[in-house]
């Protein structure tokens, strides 16, 4: 290897691993809060305002609630 050759870098692999990273560090986030978010053990916030706010969703894909 000379001092003239570089070795490059793949632009369009790290970017689609950026996307990848992102979209399932949003649905994992999604899926925590329609599915396992509950009032008592709520990581975010107190209350049950999330809970309720995802309820219908909840329901609507089968996860237990009530
Ligand atoms: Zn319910």
């Amino acid at each position: 290897m000379t001092a003239s050759e570089h070795t490059s870098i793949d632009i369009a692999g790290l970017a689609a691993v950026g996307w990848l990273t992102g979209t399932t560090f949003l649905a994992l986030l999604v899926l925590y809060f329609v599915g396992l978010d509950q009032g008592a053990t709520s990581v975010f916030g107190s209350g049950t305002v999330i809970h309720e706010f995802v309820h219908d969703a909840r329901h609507l894909l089968g996860f237990p609630c009530h």
